[in-house]
């Protein structure tokens, strides 16, 4: 971190940061122009709380140069990661569909959802059983009862899931399902407690995006999962609230440039959420795998005006199969398949 001194700033001052960075075991150097010093501090320094040196007197600001994430940073690996759930691969050259219902609801609804998310060529199937609804007298979602149906109807289809997680006491029961991948929603992504119980188990997550959440706050949270051992995170833009009310959420496409240079890690897009409205869903999907990403979590419902949970802004098993088909060939052009 560089740290820049007021142009008053004394002697005594500038001999006392120096003093400081020392104690935390930084290596000072400093540099007397005409008008006023500054001090670069040499050594990793993400630990160092920068407002602690800021209080200090003389000093005007303290600068950064280190990115406060670590394990997530494209620094640190240099190479795409690449993330296996059964036999589909996140993040390398075949673009992945997670299809499914916005949250779990019967049998029969559950093996025409898979056998739909199938045929239209998704090798990841989604469904909540445990739903943050933002109404109390809405549906909860069925809770284990969902996890169940859910893993049954997909593995009977063979495709491994995805559903979200929302409370730490819910793990054990995940890991007794064996739920393939955990969803982390946007409600969630800084739930810290939260991210490292997840950053403790052997599955990968999917971290949605907050919805007002920056990029960077956005990366610390997966940091925070990586920092607990667990390297396989998905980053999930969903999008993020904003002044216009013609559509749920703003799709942030420009995160997926930003994401792809600042981490490693594999990033999806859910058009679902972003639009709100199945009709915008397709145009979104479109963008986003134009954008790179590397996949879509889209909601399906084999008869979206029976939903209990987001009907309208889910598409039909024939809207999700002719949309894979467009995006396969948009895939193509990027030298992709799916
Ligand atoms: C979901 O995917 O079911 C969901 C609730 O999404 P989000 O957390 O993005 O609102
Ligand atoms: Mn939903």
């Amino acid at each position: 971190m560089i740290i820049v001194m007021r142009p008053d700033a004394t002697d005594a001052q500038i001999q006392a940061v120096d003093e400081r960075l020392k104690e935390l075991k930084l290596a000072a150097n400093v540099s007397r122009g005409t008008e006023r010093t500054v001090i670069g501090a040499i050594g990793d320094d993400r630990k160092v709380l920068t407002e602690t040196l800021e209080a200090l007197p003389g000093v005007e600001r303290v600068i950064r140069i280190l990115k406060p994430y670590k394990i997530v940073a494209r620094e640190s690996h240099d190479r795409d990661t690449t993330i296996r759930v059964g036999d589909a691969v996140i993040g390398g050259k075949t673009v992945q569909i997670i299809g499914g219902p916005c949250s779990v609801e019967t049998p029969e609804q559950m093996d025409s959802a898979a056998a739909a998310v199938r045929e239209a060529g998704c090798r990841l199937m989604r469904g909540g059983a445990f739903k943050p609804r933002t109404s109390p007298y809405t549906f909860q979602g069925l809770g284990e009862k969902g996890l169940e149906l859910l893993v049954n109807a997909a593995r009977k289809h063979k495709l491994p899931v995805v559903t979200e997680l929302m409370d730490v006491r819910q793990l054990d029961t995940f890991m007794k399902y064996d739920v393939d991948v955990i969803q982390i929603g946007t409600r969630n992504m800084q739930n810290f407690d939260l991210l490292k119980e997840v950053g403790r188990v052997d599955k990968p997550v999917i971290l949605k995006r907050g919805m007002a959440a920056t990029i960077s706050e956005w990366l610390m949270s997966a940091e925070y999962i990586a920092a607990g051992g667990n390297h396989k995170i998905i980053f999930c833009e969903r999008g993020v609230r904003s002044f216009e009310t013609a559509y749920r959420n703003m799709l942030d496409v420009t995160a997926v440039p930003v994401l792809k240079r600042e981490t490693h890690l594999p990033v999806i897009i859910d058009p679902s959420h972003a639009g709100g409205k199945a009709w915008m869903v397709p145009a979104l999907a479109r963008a986003a795998i134009a954008a790179g990403a590397d996949g879509l979590l889209v909601e399906m419902h084999p008869k979206p005006s029976e939903a209990w949970c987001d009907a309208d802004q889910a598409l039909t098993p024939e809207e999700l199969a002719a949309l894979v088909k467009t995006l396969r060939a948009i895939a193509a052009v990027l030298g992709r398949d799916l």
